[in-house]
């Protein structure tokens, strides 16, 4: 997967430690300077795609990626089942932090 993506981040040169925080409740600074990466969407799909268990990627944390992969995998689901008209917002498992 092309990572060139990376060379856009906001945390570039940052602390790594900033990203990996110990609880969910000591990721605002990370996420808040996910909040204004341009390459937020791809670093969230590259987390969730490669099963990322660790850290804060995308402006997600663990928790919300797993919720992430949750929500799609429903929509999906529903798509496929023909029951639901799926929103491409929803589809795309916005993070919407
Ligand atoms: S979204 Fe956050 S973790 Fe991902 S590249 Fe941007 S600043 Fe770094």
């Amino acid at each position: 997967m092309d990572r060139g993506w990376l060379n856009e981040s906001a945390c570039r040169g940052l602390d790594p430690a900033i990203f990996y925080p110990l609880t969910d409740e000591d990721a605002e600074e990370a996420k808040s300077i996910c909040g204004v990466c341009p390459v937020r969407d791809a670093c969230l799909e590259h987390a969730i795609g490669h099963r990322e268990h660790n850290g804060v990627w995308g402006g997600a944390t663990e928790r919300e990626r797993q919720r992430i992969i949750r929500r799609r995998r429903r929509l999906r689901a529903l798509a496929a089942s023909g029951s639901a008209t799926v929103g491409a917002g929803e589809a795309a498992g916005a993070v919407g932090h």
